[in-house]
């Protein structure tokens, strides 16, 4: 079993989407990771199920898809 990341900016800060859910600081630039679990059927088809997601700084988000 796999989980894919997916990291986008959101063009907002944090007076829009609140503090970073890593740190706990406002951050001028917000991104937004997706966490998904890859799968692959019995029958040989992929596909891919939403896990969580969360917002916060750039890197603080990237250290989150280290650990995993
Ligand atoms: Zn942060």
């Amino acid at each position: 079993m796999k989980t894919v990341y997916r990291l986008t900016a959101t063009k907002g800060s944090s007076e829009k989407y609140g503090a970073c859910e890593c740190c706990g600081r406002m951050a001028d630039s917000i991104y937004h990771l997706t966490r998904y679990r890859a799968y692959t059927t019995n029958a040989g088809k992929q596909g891919m199920s939403y896990l969580s997601d969360a917002f916060g700084h750039k890197n603080c988000l990237a250290k989150t898809t280290e650990a995993a």
